[in-house]
């Protein structure tokens, strides 16, 4: 599916890569057959914002491997995030949040009380747990497994479920796992939302988004929070993520790889108080992983004692492992939660101050362990 789906050759002359249509507008030869064009613009192409055919083999390619009916892309994993919300709740409505979630789904939920959304998180996942902390207002059930930065793992089986017992909707932020990992919509989600720009994209060069659902909830999203709010994706980046994509499934397997070797040095080093990672057995969802993942990326975190002195000064002696934001691309990358004022914030969050997020690379292993073995030295 990554590499030939929805590439339509046929289409595109025998082109062997999907062309990059990077016009802004089709055009038409009379106003009769522009105007049936924009009364039904999901079926024709009218204009990029809405339509393009490059962006529409990402989102087909997305929608299979996800087993999705529809997909629809968007400039960046915010703007998709943005979009589900925004296309499930109104004024006055509650949204679950289960364990820890991306820092700016966070923020955006507190910005969303302004137009009258609350929020609140549980941070037990399991059923009963959430299920007391469901109120009567409640619209949406938003998970991300494994959550941010704890790393632990929900169970959309059971959250979704749940929700359908009481009427609401589930979204679930399903970027580190990527559809070859993860296929929530098979498990009863109702909604699935990637960053494009982590392991999708894979090469560091591209920011994207997308939601993945049944037809009638894309076909909502496209007139409303697509077409209107205009967070379309980029025919060139549509064309970044389609290459990315065709190495998906050997990146991750070589990412695993890595990643677990790199969790076994971890776990055994004296100033390591802590690993976090799905694919090592100490994982205190090893078990339930298994029955969801069918693979483990490179993503992962680790706690040294000592909070943010310590955490600061491992992460400032790596010399090959790059510091910076994001992950899911070839190089490796370091970076710690705590920004040495949001202590308490983060033990209220479970988060350990002394965690630093570790998205293990394409590189050679061996290389990754010497340089954080020199670095906890
Ligand atoms: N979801 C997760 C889990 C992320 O880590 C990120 C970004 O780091 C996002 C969503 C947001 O994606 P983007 O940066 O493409 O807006």
């Amino acid at each position: 599916m990554c590499l030939e789906l929805g590439d339509r050759r046929e289409q595109f002359g025998g082109a062997v890569v999907p062309p990059t249509y990077g016009n802004s507008l089709f055009v038409y030869d009379s106003m009769d057959s522009l105007t049936k064009a924009v009364m039904n613009e999901q079926g024709h192409y009218v204009y990029t914002r809405g339509t393009n055919p490059t962006i529409e083999t990402a989102e087909m390619k997305l929608a299979a491997l996800e087993r999705g009916e529809a997909c629809r892309c968007f400039s960046s994993g915010m703007a998709a995030i943005a979009a589900a919300l925004m296309n499930s709740l109104q004024s006055g409505d509650h949204v679950l949040c289960i364990s820890n979630l991306y820092f700016s789904t966070m923020e955006l939920l507190r910005y969303l009380k302004k137009f009258g959304v609350s929020h609140s998180v549980c941070y037990e996942t399991g059923g009963e747990a959430v299920e007391k902390q469901i109120k009567p207002n409640t619209r949406v059930i938003f998970m991300e497994s494994p959550s941010y930065m704890t790393f632990r793992l929900t169970d959309p089986r059971a959250m979704s479920s749940l929700a359908k017992k009481h009427g609401i909707r589930t979204i679930i932020d399903n970027t580190w796992a990527t559809p070859l990992f993860q296929k929530p919509l098979l498990k009863g989600v109702d909604i699935v939302v990637h960053s494009l720009s982590k392991y999708l994209g894979g090469h560091s060069d591209l920011v994207g988004g997308a939601v993945i659902s049944k037809k009638k909830i894309i076909d909502n999203l496209f007139t409303k929070e697509l077409l209107l709010m205009g967070g379309n994706f980029s025919p060139y980046e549509a064309t970044l993520l389609l290459r990315g994509m065709r190495s998906l499934p050997f990146r991750l397997k070589a990412h695993q790889e890595n990643a677990l070797k790199v969790a076994e040095f971890l776990e055994q080093h004296p100033k390591v108080k802590q690993v976090l990672y799905p694919g090592l057995p100490s994982h205190p969802e090893y078990e339930l992983g298994k029955t969801l993942l069918s693979g483990y990326s490179g993503v992962m975190g680790f706690a040294v004692d000592g909070g943010y002195r310590a955490a600061r000064s491992v992460l400032d002696r790596l010399q090959h492992i790059k510091i910076g934001v994001s992950w899911g691309s070839f190089e490796t990358l370091a970076m710690s939660p705590n920004t040495g004022n949001n202590e308490a914030q983060l033990i209220s969050e479970n988060i350990d101050p002394g965690t630093i997020r570790l998205a293990v690379g394409l590189g050679d292993s061996g290389e990754i362990i010497a340089d954080l073995e020199q670095a906890l030295a």
